[in-house]
């Protein structure tokens, strides 16, 4: 029998409630991590990924809080420390999405996907650090694909995930003393619950991305969940200040 990767550690996963999030909270548990599955509004979703996670036999609990709130952040790693009593990865997954032509970006447009996507993380992050102990621990930041290929109407959405993508290679460099290593995974078009009420899985998009992809089709989640289970555990032990594209080939 394997040994389990990240038996003994604690995970925090932001926005796990459904999509990307929720593959990587149950790919983190089953390598025998305990895992806080957080969510903004979706308790149900939270609660049926902590309920498959004990059913294999792992560890999760899910707790409320607005990643681009830091009273709520504050709070979502004060419960993982009472639930856990330590912390070794936290994966930035929260994020929302939201196109819009240059003509039709509002401060509200800009403010609200700055807020998920980039203070979120930082603020987390923050957090974060002040919980890990002298092993260190391992940030892992879901940017995208968009934040180095521009795609059109997707200005701000783009921008979000540029900054992801600067802050992760600061703070590697920032927190590398303390053994802290920060990786961001960049993923192509990926089929989740966000892309399929928005309506892009089922898009023109959607075909002309597989028609241009090597591999010929757009993501699952578990495409992304087995690398973020990899950048947590000590097999990336010499990995840090990384952007990863995971898109099938497509560039
Ligand atoms: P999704 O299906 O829409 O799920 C988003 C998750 O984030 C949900 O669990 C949601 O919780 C949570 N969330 C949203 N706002 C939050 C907040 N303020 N605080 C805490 N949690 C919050 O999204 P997804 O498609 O899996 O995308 C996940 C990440 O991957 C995002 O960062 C996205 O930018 C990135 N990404 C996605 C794709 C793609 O094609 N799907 C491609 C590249 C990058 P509630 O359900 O409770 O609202």
């Amino acid at each position: 029998m394997s040994v389990k990767k990240l038996k003994g550690k604690v995970a925090v996963v932001t926005g796990a409630s459904k999509g990307i999030g929720a593959s990587i909270a149950k790919h983190l548990a089953a390598e025998g991590a305990s895992v806080v599955v957080n969510y903004a509004t979706s308790r149900s979703g939270a609660d049926e990924v902590v309920k498959e996670i004990s059913q294999a036999g792992g560890t999760a609990i899910a707790v409320q809080a607005d990643v681009a709130k830091r009273a709520e952040v504050e709070r979502l790693f004060q419960e993982t420390k009472k639930a856990f009593g330590r912390l070794d990865v936290l994966v930035n997954n929260a994020g929302i999405y939201e196109f819009a032509p240059l003509e039709s970006v509002t401060e509200e447009h800009f403010h609200k996907q700055f807020n998920v996507n980039v203070l979120g993380p930082v603020l987390a992050t923050q957090a974060a650090v002040k919980q890990f102990d002298g092993a260190g621990g391992s940030i892992i930041n879901i940017s995208s694909l968009v934040s180095t290929m521009g795609i059109p109407q997707a200005s701000v959405y783009s921008g979000t995930k540029g900054a992801v993508d600067s802050i992760t290679r600061s703070l590697a460099k920032e927190l590398a003393p303390r053994g802290i290593r920060v990786n961001a995974i960049n993923p192509g078009m990926v089929e989740t619950e966000g892309t399929h009420t928005t309506g892009i899985a089922a898009s023109d998009m959607r075909k002309q991305i597989e028609a241009q992809t090597p591999l010929g089709r757009i993501g699952q989640p578990q495409d992304i969940a087995s690398l973020a289970t990899f950048l947590a555990s000590a097999d990336s032990g010499w990995i840090t200040g990384e952007t990863f594209v995971v898109a099938g080939g497509f560039r």
